[in-house]
């Protein structure tokens, strides 16, 4: 047996605890690999809190990131003793995940540690590391340059938001964080931020088909009227990169008088499906060239048993970085 973070159905709602689970419940997979360190995402206390769309059936153990080593490696690329990161696919959504001492996964969905990251700066950054850096390269792609102007990152102080302005001040840009947290400005401003704007300040003016053009890129983590500001705001040709629902799913108060009347594009940004080799890729840009300011990003560490008190604050919002989650002793 093994302890696992186990989320059941109960007539209280969801409840998470500590339990025990055999090596015969995880499912099928050419890779064993002993857990390390997870993270606390956004997506995980969805799955903690029955979210359907993320988790379907229960009792189940969340964590969409896992760090380790792996101990059967299959007839695949990986060895015993090899160090490896798994995020995104199906891991702590229907795959038991991070929270467990062990996962059981397919090869395909691993990707080796890169050189200059331990396995817990790994978890600090985890999915939401790799999400920012995968917006950051959109935005690149694009040909954005530091001298075209501000870049806009919304859901600043959560982890994708944090990490990608670390990583966008590192590359010379002037970031602008937006935040709905009056006491996270100066944390932001050492992360790197050069402006902060509050989350009202940036939703006035929504009835105008267009804004001043301000932003050279933007890096949106909150969706709804915030990402309709944001693009009503960029400047001709520019773009934005959506990755998130932080605030709300819909664009009820879009139009499409800022792709039409100014040219703006709206990129789509997905960790989750993507094959490994790009995850790789960001991974080497992360642990190098592209590396944030780890340790002012880490909100705290915390073991499995606290995990239910944090499910909570990320859901509100609440979060400022990002939580590290301790599995192995
Ligand atoms: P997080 O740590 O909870 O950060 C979200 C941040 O959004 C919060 O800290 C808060 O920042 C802001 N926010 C929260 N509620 C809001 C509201 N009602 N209105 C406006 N802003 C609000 O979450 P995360 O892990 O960074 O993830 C951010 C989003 O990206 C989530 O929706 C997540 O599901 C999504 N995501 C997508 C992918 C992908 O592959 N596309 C990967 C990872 C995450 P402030 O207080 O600073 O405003």
């Amino acid at each position: 047996t093994f302890q696992a973070l186990i989320t059941e159905k109960t007539d209280d709602g969801y409840v998470s605890r500590l339990g025990e689970r055999e090596l015969g419940d995880l499912p099928d997979g050419e890779v064993r690999v002993r857990v390390q360190w997870s993270s606390l995402n956004y997506k995980d206390a969805l799955s903690a809190s029955g979210n359907k769309g993320v988790t379907r059936s229960y009792p189940h153990t969340p964590g969409i990131d896992a760090v380790g080593v792996v101990e059967e490696a299959g007839d695949g690329p990986f060895s015993p003793g090899d160090a490896v990161i798994c995020t995104g696919y199906d891991l702590g959504m229907n795959t038991p995940g991070g929270y467990g001492d062990y996962i059981r996964v397919p090869a395909e969905w691993l990707a080796p540690l890169p050189a200059g990251l331990s396995p817990r700066d790994a978890m600090v950054l985890g999915t939401a590391g790799l999400t920012a850096a995968l917006c950051v390269e959109a935005l690149l792609d694009t040909g954005l340059q530091p001298e075209q102007g501000e870049v806009l990152v919304t859901g600043a102080t959560g982890g994708v938001g944090s990490t990608a302005v670390s990583i966008l001040s590192r590359l010379g840009f002037q970031v602008v964080a937006v935040t709905g947290k009056q006491d996270a400005h100066d944390w932001l401003r050492d992360l790197g931020a050069t402006d902060i704007l509050d989350r009202a300040a940036l939703t006035e003016g929504l009835d105008k088909p267009l804004l001043k053009p301000r932003w050279a890129g933007v890096v949106d983590c909150v969706g709804g009227d915030t990402l309709v500001s944001a693009l009503k705001g960029l400047q001709y040709g520019c773009s934005a990169a959506c990755c998130g629902l932080a605030g709300s799913p819909k664009l009820e108060n879009a139009t499409v008088f800022p792709f039409i009347l100014r040219g703006v594009n709206l990129l789509g940004v997905d960790s989750v499906e993507l094959p490994c080799e790009v995850k790789q890729q960001m991974w080497q840009l992360l642990a190098a060239d592209w590396r944030p300011d780890l340790a002012r990003l880490e909100a705290a560490e915390v073991d499995r048993s606290q995990l239910p008190e944090w499910f909570g604050r990320i859901l509100q919002g609440g979060v400022r970085g990002r939580v590290v989650v301790k599995v192995a002793d």
